[in-house]
């Protein structure tokens, strides 16, 4: 088979990292989504486009293509057993190899999760996977419209995936190519904002095959570019085995494996599907979540700092003058208390409250506020200074002051 092949990859517009892997030898094409926090995603998509491109070529190519998925699903299963970081990662993977069957040569197209397969064949697009989505099962059981699964609130939730079962519950096709034919791999960053309409008008354009596949990526840039965006072209130049396509067969079947025909195929049913794994949850769930949680962790220390200091400060700055056992002292702290703080006596003074007149006393025992220790030793000096100026004057009286003095004065005069 004469091929030329494009590819093009994007993060797009949201994203931070590319998940996204993809890979292409001429005989082996394919496109991987990772999903998982922090490098799960990368890593499993990496892992599972890696595991594929070792396939040995073989004379039995189909066999090794298929358990090449059940391997890439073992490589990274164990690589997130081995690491926190990496627990819970998987990925999807669609996958194109070149081979032939009864003499006749074709792609076996093989995919497990929502990256997509299509087919232009003689001018016209058809999807040639099914999406493993909770969606995807929907639509095909009936119970929604196409238009209904195109909205659909779950439309991201897988059912199948690398890396989430241990077992490998892959689709292969087989896919007949004419010249002129091109087949299309990419994952749903294109197919989120790009319509099968819109494809099929870019693939037919007429532009360098490149240039189609970086339109592509363009236009699903120019609708939101939510999510990585890949795409794989492979145009079909040319056939060497002569085994045409008989017309009225579709180029398109279910891949029927003589050799592995003991593997017990299961029906897709809505009450077998596996744990939902969400996509955008798990990728975008666990940055956003770990940021929300930081964030809102943050707020809060600061909150509570900012409390813990305001009082610690008010308290630091808080004095008054009251009774401590009938002496005069100063106490830190609020009157009453604030929170845990509770008063505290910093200096008792030897002036007692007994000495002091009753609007004195009073006061001292409700407690007067001062707005630092110096306030409060100025205010209590005041008082010992009025109490005893108070008893130098009773001690000393007026009238027999003046008296002696009279008497005194008498006396010289
Ligand atoms: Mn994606």
């Amino acid at each position: 088979m004469k091929l030329q092949w494009a590819l093009a990859t994007d993060t797009g517009r949201v994203r931070r990292v590319n998940q996204d892997s993809i890979y292409a030898d001429g005989k082996l094409f394919a496109v991987a989504d990772g999903m998982g926090g922090h490098a799960g995603g990368e890593v499993a998509s990496k892992l599972a486009v890696e595991t594929l491109s070792e396939i040995p070529s073989s004379e039995r190519l189909a066999e090794a293509f298929r358990s090449s998925f059940s391997e890439a699903n073992r490589r990274i299963m164990s690589e997130a057993s081995h690491s926190e970081k990496l627990k819970g990662m998987g990925t999807t993977l669609t996958a194109a190899l070149v081979t032939a069957e009864a003499g006749k040569e074709v792609f076996l197209v093989q995919n497990i999760g929502d990256s997509r397969a299509y087919f232009l064949h003689r001018g016209e697009l058809q999807q040639i996977t099914k999406d493993h989505t909770y969606v995807g099962e929907l639509l095909r059981s009936g119970s929604i419209t196409e238009e209904q699964a195109a909205h659909h609130s779950q439309r991201h939730v897988l059912t199948k995936a690398l890396g989430v079962e241990a077992t490998v519950d892959s689709d292969i096709f087989k896919v007949s190519p004419s010249p002129g034919d091109i087949l299309l791999l990419c994952s749903d960053g294109l197919i989120n904002h790009v319509t099968d309409g819109e494809i099929e008008k870019i693939l037919m354009g007429g532009l360098p095959l490149q240039q189609r596949a970086d339109r592509l990526i363009e236009s699903a840039n120019l609708s939101g570019g939510t999510d990585n965006i890949s795409v794989i072209l492979v145009e079909v130049l040319g056939l060497s085995s002569t085994g045409e396509d008989q017309d009225g067969s579709s180029p398109v079947e279910l891949y029927q494996e003589k050799e592995l025909e003991t593997v017990v195929r299961r029906k897709p049913e809505l009450l077998s599907i596996p744990r939902p794994i969400d996509k955008q949850a798990i990728v975008r769930g666990s940055r956003i979540f770990t940021l929300r949680v930081a964030a809102f962790l943050l707020l809060f220390l600061l909150l509570v700092g900012g409390v813990l200091i305001s009082v610690q400060l008010y308290e630091n700055h808080s004095y008054f003058v009251g009774d401590a056992d009938g002496a005069v002292a100063i106490f830190h702290g609020h009157p009453g208390g604030l929170l845990w703080y509770s008063p505290s006596v910093v200096q008792t003074s030897s002036l007692h409250l007994d000495v002091l007149n009753s609007v004195e006393a009073s006061a001292i025992k409700n407690k007067v506020p001062e707005p630092s220790l110096v306030a409060a030793e100025s205010y209590i000096r005041n008082l010992k200074a009025r109490v005893k100026q108070q008893s130098y004057i009773s001690s000393h009286p007026l009238g027999s002051s003046f008296t002696t003095t009279t008497t005194s004065g008498s006396g010289v005069g």
